[in-house]
Parts: C-alpha cells; sequence; structure tokens
C-alpha cells in the first residue's frame, strides 16, 4: 500500500500551500488505505524552533489531522546517521568528489549568475578538507525520466544537471541528500509537494538511484497565486493559517476549500463534504496551472459553512471571539442573537461587531453611520418613533408596523426611518435586522437610546 509523507520546514507560521501538501496527502493515504507520515525537517538549527514545530502539529490538528491519522512524526534531525551513511556510499561508490570553488569562482567563470555548477573541481582529485564541500556527480551521459502524475514523464538530460552539493563544506548534509535519504528510508512511495520543487526530483532520483533504492512516484502540485497572479508570498499575502482561524474561519470551510486549490470534485459541485472529497480525490486529476487564492471565494465558502451548522454549534464556536470581546456578554441573550447572526457572518469574528449594541451600555458611534443615519428628518422621525415606541407592545411585529407608520404619515419609506432608528440603537446603518433587535435589546434600553441619539 502506499506511503505518503508530508515534510514541512519549521521555519515560520505554518502556510496555507503547506496545509494543502498535507491536506492532498492526507486524502490519498485515507482513501487508499495508506499511510501518512509526518516528517519535520529540522535541519537548518538558524531557522528553526519549536515553536513553529508546535504550531504545525496544531494546524494539522486543527485541520482533522491528529496523532491518529499520521504515523511519526518523525525528525529529520534524528536521522543523521543515516544521511552520514548515505554519504559514505556514495562517496564509496566514486559518485562524490571535494571541491572547493566558491559561488564566485564559478560565477566568474562561468560568466553566469543563473548558471549551476561548471564542474570544474570533477577530475581534481581533491582530498577532504576545510573548505571543502562534497559533490554528487551526476551521469553524463542518458537521461533521468521522473515519472510525474500530473506531468507525464518529464525527462531530464543527465549531462544537464549539475554536479550538486550533497554535504557542505562543515559537514552539514543539505535538502536534497536529507530529503531523498529520509524518504527513501522511510519507504515513501509517492511523493507530494510543491511545484518549486520539481527541479529537485530528478536530483534526488538519481540519488535514489545511487543508494539502490526504487524511486517514488511524484507529484509536483501547482504553485499558488494571489490576486495579481503572483506567488502567494509571507510578505505580501495573509498565508498563516493561523490567522485565518484566528479570524473565524472554520476548519471544514478551509478544508474544502484548499483542496480546490489544483483540484475540483466532479460536476459543479465545490462545497463538498470531507468524506466525498477523500473518496473522489485523485491526486492524477490535479491540474498543472497556478491556482488563484480568492480569499472572497473562501469567505463565500465559510459563510455557507457557517449556516449549515446546528445552532448550537454556532454558538460554541462564536464563543471564544465573544470571550475576547470589549464587553461582557450575556449568554442568554447572546443565544436570542445567535439565529439572527448565523445568516449574517461570513467569518465569525465579525460576530462582535454584529452584537456589541446588545451587551455595552451605549453603542458604539461609528462617525459614517452617524452621519448617515441622522441625515433629515432623523430628528423627526426619532422623536415620532419614541412615541409610538413608549406603550407599544414589545414584540417585532408590532415595532415594524408602529415604524412604517411613522414612515407613512412623512410620506418616507421603511428603510429611511428604520436606518435613523437603527443608527441611533445600535451605533451603526448595517446589522442585525433591526426589529428583532430592538425585541431582544427591550423597551428601556430601545427608547433610552433613541432619546439619546436625538440629544
Ligand atoms: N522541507 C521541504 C519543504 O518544506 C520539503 C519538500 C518536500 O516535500 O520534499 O519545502
Amino acid at each position: 500500500s502506499i506511503r505518503v509523507r508530508f515534510a514541512p520546514s519549521p521555519t515560520g507560521m505554518f502556510h496555507v500551500g503547506g496545509a494543502r501538501s498535507a491536506l492532498f496527502n492526507w486524502a490519498m493515504a485515507k482513501q487508499s488505505g495508506g499511510t501518512l507520515v509526518l516528517r519535520i525537517e529540522d535541519t537548518d538549527a538558524s531557522r528553526n524552533s519549536p515553536e513553529w514545530t508546535e504550531g504545525i502539529i496544531r494546524a494539522l490538528a486543527w485541520l482533522g489531522m491528529d496523532g491518529g491519522e499520521y504515523e511519526g512524526p518523525y525528525f529529520q534531525s534524528a536521522n543523521a546517521d543515516k544521511h552520514a551513511q548515505a554519504v559514505r556510499t556514495i562517496l564509496d561508490q566514486g559518485r562524490a568528489y571535494y571541491c572547493d570553488c566558491t559561488r564566485d569562482a564559478v560565477i566568474a567563470r562561468t560568466g553566469d549568475q543563473n548558471k549551476g555548477y561548471d564542474g570544474f573541481c570533477r577530475d581534481r582529485g581533491l582530498e577532504p578538507g576545510p573548505g571543502r564541500a562534497l559533490r554528487f556527480r551526476t551521469p553524463d551521459e542518458g537521461q533521468t525520466v521522473v515519472v510525474d502524475l500530473l506531468r507525464g514523464k518529464p525527462v531530464f538530460e543527465n549531462a544537464v544537471l549539475e554536479d550538486f552539493v550533497i554535504a557542505r563544506a562543515d559537514g552539514s548534509v543539505t535538502f536534497l541528500l536529507a530529503n531523498a535519504v529520509d524518504d527513501m528510508s522511510q519507504g515513501i512511495t509517492h511523493v507530494v509537494r510543491g511545484e518549486e520543487h520539481l527541479s529537485n526530483a530528478p536530483k534526488q532520483q538519481l540519488l535514489w538511484e545511487a543508494l539502490g533504492g526504487e524511486p517514488p512516484v511524484w507529484a509536483h502540485v501547482p504553485v499558488i497565486v494571489n490576486e495579481q497572479r503572483k506567488k502567494l508570498s509571507k510578505r505580501r499575502d495573509k498565508v498563516a493559517l493561523e490567522a485565518y482561524q484566528a479570524e473565524g474561519y472554520l476548519a471544514e470551510a478551509m478544508r474544502n476549500y484548499l483542496m480546490l486549490l489544483g483540484w475540483a470534485p466532479s460536476g459543479d459541485r465545490e462545497i463538498v463534504p470531507w468524506s466525498e472529497i477523500v473518496e473522489e480525490f485523485r491526486i492524477e486529476d490535479v491540474n498543472t496551472s497556478p491556482a488563484f487564492f480568492d480569499v472572497k471565494k473562501l469567505r463565500a465558502f465559510n459563510g455557507e459553512y457557517i449556516r449549515a451548522l446546528p445552532v448550537e454549534s454556532f454558538v460554541a464556536e462564536c464563543l471564544p471571539f465573544l470571550e475576547e470581546a470589549p464587553f461582557d456578554y450575556d449568554p442568554a441573550v447572546f443565544d436570542r442573537l445567535a439565529p439572527l447572526a448565523q445568516t449574517r457572518v461570513a467569518v465569525l469574528s465579525e460576530i462582535v461587531q454584529m452584537v456589541d449594541f446588545a451587551f455595552l451600555d451605549e453603542p458604539p458611534f461609528d462617525e459614517q453611520s452617524w452621519n448617515k443615519g441622522m441625515k433629515e428628518p432623523a430628528a423627526e422621525i426619532l422623536a415620532a418613533a419614541e412615541e409610538a415606541y413608549r406603550d407599544a407592545p414589545w414584540e417585532t411585529e408590532e415595532l415594524k408596523t408602529r415604524l412604517e407608520q411613522v414612515g407613512a404619515a412623512r410620506g418616507l419609506k421603511l428603510g429611511k426611518t428604520q436606518a435613523s432608528v437603527r443608527v441611533a440603537v445600535t451605533g451603526r446603518t448595517v446589522g442585525l435586522p433591526l426589529f428583532e433587535s430592538l425585541e431582544i435589546l427591550g423597551r428601556e434600553r430601545t427608547l433610552a437610546r433613541i432619546a439619546a441619539a436625538r440629544a
């Protein structure tokens, strides 16, 4: 059965692109009864931190991959002996040589910044020593054919593949070596990872072959781009999965959306339950064109997932946001507001602004809303509304009818009268359905706010 792996480097916040790779691998493993291995590639001591590792594990758990869903985590740093052994094997085969060329020296010779190593030290027979890295000698002839489930069989001419470094002058091994050795020793059958690693595949395949392994099948999934069609980057874009979680995206929505970055379920469906995704997902169907990370679409997805929740779950999902809000909320009141809010929030953090009017002593007036809502004849509307509401049965329909009458008497549409009352009572021009909100807020507070707005 298949063994796939997710092999993140813990050098920063866990990225949505990493999350997509993890999900693709997970879906593959699940549908085939195979195994997903989690390997933390923690060999860059200067950029790693345990905090990032914890962040990865937390994020995976949030997405549904808890410890039961994968084998590991393994840590690449624990495999140093295997890496060293692999380097020795390659050396013993005469397939590596020492090299003391600096990058500048190579550029001076080739006259090209972008060209790879020119093979200068290939036949110099240098002994190991300070400042000497170890390079893998790629074959001079023939081809390396990589089997990529998304890209057919890309062919790489061996003569064009540069002799690449496997161990640095300080003895540490490179990504190319450690990653291939770990994949091999962990019995990985399919390597599913980002497109940026495609050019590494032939080099790594040569390492597998040198070490006597049967190379894996590869699948290099497309880059993710932003609205400007630029590769998603942590400098330009919001990429941290945790940031989305903190804003109130649901894991189920995120998971569904991320799977669509390169793949599509059959038919016109986009919102698809995870169990169906797992069944239907075929890595070969992932396309190779850049995948657009459309935050608007993600928001819309999230809104749909929120609306599909049982209301109690919606309430529960809102709690962390309410706990952090600048007011003390009353759970009984919130229970009444929740059904109104559930159809109107796209991300859970929006709940705070939507219900704050019910929990703050004074609604937070936003200047623009105020100017809009208090346009003439607002004073007159508010005076009439106060009057009409003083002895009204305190109930949604009645509150609506009374305000309609206030408007009708002045030739005003309900929208206009409603806007003034809404701003007076909630501080904003948009929000939950007004009359339900008034009913929940109660007569006393409603009247006090209308009076205050008139003053
Ligand atoms: N640690 C590498 C990365 O995060 C892994 C690449 C791979 O999946 O082979 O880019």
